[in-house]
């Protein structure tokens, strides 16, 4: 791929015009960093994949930065998408829902149905309303490696791939978004995400999780995919195995059994979970050869930093 010079800027206007002129351009939402190209542009769509090396059959999602925007998106919306709408949007939500013919197969991996989201964080607004168009953004990441939770990680990812780098905070999540199937009766939770079943299910009581089996292709290709892995081994725990005598972190929230190279002691479960991403990058700079993780309960964001977590130690 040849090398471009990558614009970092803290200004969405300028972020915006790069990428109505056909640019692909890195934000920061409330979950992780998003890689956005703009909705109707296949050849910036397919930028967006070979940035990121990610396989062509892993969907997009698409963000908009006004509700009024889903009618160019969505064919038919379910009276359970209305009502997660309504409650949730803005917010670390993705509804999928059937597609309309304006948008191109290569946004959705050829799936007739598309994740719609409104992000809840003022610089992805700003940014979103300048582009005037909703764009359609995965994480961005080099395919397979940690979400991007600081613009500083999009950097050491996609410098020089990509044609601009909105700066911003440290996303306040950290986990990517709650994904949940509107296009099927009762919907059905496909990722778990910063809003739990618990919450969903207050809003659209039918709502059920996933089987096994529905994590299949035909349902959500990207969970097929290899994710969130940092080059070391990850095991879930508080002490370290047995004659182990490599490097070894851990991260958690209550203080590890063994003495670690590392280690990141979280206040809450929240700042567990915002930390996860970044401390499996911190460990890959450092030479780390195990990341040992410690168990959460699974209610609220615990489900999704579960989730993640094993998805790492596959
Ligand atoms: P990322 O933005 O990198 O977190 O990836 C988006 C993920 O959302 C995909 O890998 C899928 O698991 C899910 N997703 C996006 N669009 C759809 C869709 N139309 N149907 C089912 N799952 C989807
Ligand atoms: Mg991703």
């Amino acid at each position: 791929m040849k090398e471009i010079s990558t614009i970092k800027t803290t200004d969405p206007k300028e972020a915006a015009r790069l990428l109505i002129r056909g640019g692909v351009v890195a934000f920061p939402t409330e979950t992780v960093y998003g890689l956005g190209a703009a909705i109707f542009d296949e050849a910036a769509i397919q930028r967006v994949f070979e940035a990121k090396g990610r396989p062509g059959d892993n969907p997009l999602i698409a963000h908009i930065g006004d509700v009024g925007q889903i009618d160019l998106l969505a064919s038919e919306l379910s009276t359970s998408a209305d009502r997660l709408i309504e409650a949730f949007f803005p917010g670390p939500l993705t509804i999928v829902v059937k597609k309309t013919e304006a948008v191109p197969a290569i946004a959705t991996a050829g799936l007739a149905t598309i994740g719609i989201r409104m992000p809840n964080s003022e610089l992805a607004l700003a940014f979103l309303r300048a582009c005037g168009t909703p764009i359609v953004a995965p994480s961005a990441n080099i395919s397979g490696r940690p979400s991007p939770t600081t613009w500083q990680a999009v950097r050491d990812d996609l410098d020089g791939r990509i044609d601009c780098i909105l700066q911003g905070e440290p996303t306040e999540i950290g986990l990517e978004s709650t994904v949940v199937d509107c296009s099927v009766e009762p919907p059905v939770l496909l990722r778990r995400g910063a809003i739990s079943i618990e919450t969903l299910q207050s809003v659209v009581p039918e709502i059920r999780e996933a089987e096994l089996g529905d994590e299949g292709p035909a349902r959500s290709p990207g969970l097929k995919h290899k994710h969130y892995s940092p080059r070391a081994t990850v095991a879930i725990g508080t002490s370290l195995p047995l004659g182990f005598a490599g490097r070894a972190a851990f991260i958690g929230t209550s203080m590890p059994r063994d003495v670690f190279a590392e280690s990141r002691i979280a206040a809450s479960v929240e700042e567990y979970a915002a930390n996860l991403f970044e401390f499996f990058r911190e460990c890959d700079r450092r030479g780390i050869d195990l990341i040992v993780c410690e168990a959460v309960p699974e209610t609220g964001i615990g489900a999704a930093l579960m989730d993640r977590i094993r998805r790492a130690a596959e």
